[in-house]
């Protein structure tokens, strides 16, 4: 088995309705994701610049920060093979709208609320999941965690 990372966020709506947050956590562990960092944390100005800078010039730039400033969010690094893949196939499609009607059973679906508010985040390749954990988890090393444990988790033995 060859281990991958993502980094995921429980948005602050989600992390405000125990009960929601407690099943995301569920389908979390339920697909095998291993939990290799976990942080609650209220963002601030310059968390969120840094890692919502690329959609600074989008319509719904403004938005995004403020909600994503209004309460405390969970934040994770997550372990599996092909995570990045599995957990946005999970997560489901990024408008709400989309989400409600064509992936219904997806956590978007299930839970996204608006297309801003839609419940989780997780990182679209492995250049931005190292970018987004070394915001959130600056003593975090990707790289090394994945060299000391590729043998452990091999299952070749
Ligand atoms: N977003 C929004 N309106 C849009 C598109 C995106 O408010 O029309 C927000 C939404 O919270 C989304 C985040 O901006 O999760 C980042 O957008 P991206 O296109 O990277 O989507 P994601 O990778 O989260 O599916």
């Amino acid at each position: 088995m060859v281990l991958e990372l993502t980094f995921v966020v429980l948005k602050p709506h989600v992390v405000k309705v125990p009960s929601i947050s407690k099943e995301i956590k569920n389908i979390i562990i339920r697909n095998g994701f291993l939990v290799i960092r976990s942080k609650e944390k209220i963002l601030n100005p310059n968390d969120l610049q840094m890692f919502y800078g690329e959609h600074k010039n989008k319509f719904f730039y403004n938005r995004l920060i403020s909600f994503m400033s209004s309460g405390p969010i969970e934040a994770y690094v997550l372990a599996r093979e092909n995570a990045i893949h599995k957990w946005r196939e999970l997560m489901g499609p990024t408008r709400v709208f989309e989400a409600q009607f064509s992936a219904p059973d997806t956590i978007r679906g299930k839970f996204g609320l608006t297309d801003t508010r839609n419940a989780t985040h997780g990182s679209d390749s492995t250049e931005s999941a190292r970018r987004e954990m070394s915001i959130l988890f600056p003593d975090f090393d990707p790289i090394q965690w994945l060299k000391t444990n590729e043998n452990h988790f091999r299952g070749d033995g």
